[in-house]
């Protein structure tokens, strides 16, 4: 019989990748005792599969290209790059997918682990699968947080569900390099891996429905698709998938709607992620669906899960603001970064509201609001050209229904030319008219993701573009780059 170990603590964290401990840190900086349940490796998608071996797989190639693009620099390299010491450095930088290290981290911290599955079964309490055999039931006295992640979205193409595909996941953590690779998607993973692989010796072929890069101005990323093809990706856009199937020899071909077909040793899906909600018992509070399929949450600006019908919420018992949801779990923002700084207002708000020191809805920009969520998130695409933006595109602005106006260069400047030969960039300022603010800004470019924490600032404070004026960039740096825009804004 299975021993079941009942424990209370104040808060529940089910998932302990980037955002979940940083919840339970909060909390426990807080005041409040916290336990993080992780069915996995502590540390999440981010540290093993995602983020970090991706940058990892990436930044020797863009190293390699950056010298031989300076003359004097590219005379002395002679080799291409190496595959087995690049892989050898991405081990590095997933410990070897050992957590010991982020486990220390999370007992140092004061948290406690419970290495399980956790399921909700009622209002504040959780479940736990144990990995050690045990069955462990869990009372919150304050609140459960959902930081669970997401998990890929396969696309219903004839074929892929018979067929061993790589995810992102077996991508990041390939111990050799394929001959051949084909990437379905041209979003921000299909994209990197593929330029990746290419630079690593692969084959690659990119598949993508739509643009390449599509959520972003087309300006900028028509530069990484510049890059990729140099790279010698074979890139297909606004091509469909028909069929895909094994070969004997064990490739795989894919059958495209344009009636061609590519066949590579291995195929990578890369078309999506959701939330990682099933399994996770919501339906005892009034969360689940028909089928099992859990809807995405609605949750507040401090992460707490709304529309919990009362009877399941515990409503009655005290109050009903026990359930929070972060992350890539809450189902909007999927960035480390991001998740994070989520991460920080929820647990703050926890905690607040744990001490009465918080009730109701906190003021937009105090520290337990998740503002800058709304049209502030900074991103980049690690691909050599790097693509990095914040805020709202032209177009999101415009059916915001602001006034808005709009900049854009090529990046040529001192700081650029002196950068490498032939250095190609776009830059782009988006306006708020009424307010004279920005609301958005893109750069794409050879090392412009340095250049975005200046605009995230700028969108975050709302600095006036006649003091943004004051801010004078370093000479010769690409940052030169701002000058430049604001004098064709016309300052
Ligand atoms: C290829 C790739 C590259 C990326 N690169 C970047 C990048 O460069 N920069 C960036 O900002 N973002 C990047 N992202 C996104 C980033 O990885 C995610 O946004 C981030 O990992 C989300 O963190 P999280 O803590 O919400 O979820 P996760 O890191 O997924 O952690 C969730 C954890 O919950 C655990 N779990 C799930 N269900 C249960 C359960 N029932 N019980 C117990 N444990 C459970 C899982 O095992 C997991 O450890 C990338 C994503 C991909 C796929």
């Amino acid at each position: 019989m299975t021993a079941t170990i009942e424990r209370e603590f104040d808060v529940i964290v089910i998932g302990a990748g980037a955002v979940g401990e940083n919840v339970a840190d909060r909390v426990v900086q807080g005041g409040l005792t916290a336990v993080l349940v992780e069915a996995a490796l502590v540390g999440g998608e981010c540290s093993y599969w995602a983020c970090m071996p991706s940058k990892a797989l990436l930044r020797p190639g863009t190293a390699l290209h950056g010298a031989q693009t300076v003359p004097g620099a590219g005379e002395a390299v002679t080799r291409t790059l190496d595959a087995a010491a690049v892989l050898k450095r991405r081990d590095y930088f997933t410990s070897n997918w050992q957590d010991d290290g982020q486990v220390k981290w999370v007992e140092d911290t004061g948290i406690e682990l419970i290495r399980g599955r956790g399921r909700i079964t009622g209002p504040r309490a959780v479940e736990v699968t144990g990995l050690d055999g045990k069955s462990y039931l869990l009372s919150a006295r304050h609140a459960v947080v959902l930081s669970t992640g997401s998990a890929p979205t396969a696309p219903p193409i004839a074929g892929l569900a018979e067929l061993d595909y790589w995810t992102t996941r077996e991508a990041t953590s390939a111990q050799t390099v394929p001959g051949s690779l084909i990437v379905l998607g041209g979003g921000v993973a299909g994209t990197e891996l593929a330029q990746a692989f290419a630079r690593l010796g692969s084959a690659v072929t990119l598949v993508a429905r739509g643009e390449l890069l599509s959520m972003y101005p087309q300006d900028a990323a028509k530069l990484v698709l510049a890059g990729l093809r140099a790279d010698g990706v074979d890139v297909r856009l606004s091509t469909g998938t028909k069929r895909v199937s094994k070969n004997d020899d064990g490739s795989v071909t894919v059958d495209l709607a344009d009636g061609l077909s590519v066949r590579a040793e291995k195929l990578l899906v890369a078309t999506g992620r959701h939330a990682a909600l099933d399994g996770l018992g919501l339906e005892a509070v009034g969360l689940g669906a028909a089928e099992g399929k859990v809807p995405p949450l609605r949750t507040d600006t401090t992460g707490l899960v709304e529309g919990m019908d009362a009877g399941n919420s515990g409503a009655g018992e005290s109050n009903d603001q026990w359930l929070y949801a972060v992350g890539d779990a809450a189902g909007k923002v999927m960035l480390t970064h991001q998740g994070k700084y989520s991460a920080r207002a929820t647990g703050d708000a926890i905690a607040a509201r744990a001490k009465g020191e918080l009730t109701g809805t906190p003021a937009p920009w105090s520290r337990f609001a998740q503002t800058a969520n709304d049209h502030a998130i900074p991103n980049v695409v690690f691909t050599d050209p790097e693509l990095a933006s914040v805020g709202r595109s032209v177009e999101q602005a415009e059916k915001d229904g602001y006034n808005v106006s709009s900049v854009d260069l090529p990046i040529n400047v001192s700081g650029s030319s002196l950068h490498s030969e032939h250095y190609e960039g776009w830059a782009q300022l988006v306006v708020d008219e009424d307010r004279k603010v920005l609301l958005g800004a893109t750069f794409a470019g050879p090392d412009v993701s340095e250049l975005l924490h200046a605009a995230t600032i700028a969108v975050v404070g709302q600095v006036p573009l006649d003091r943004l004026w004051h801010a004078v960039p370093s000479y010769p740096t690409i940052s030169e780059v701002w000058l430049r825009l604001l004098e064709e804004y016309g300052l």
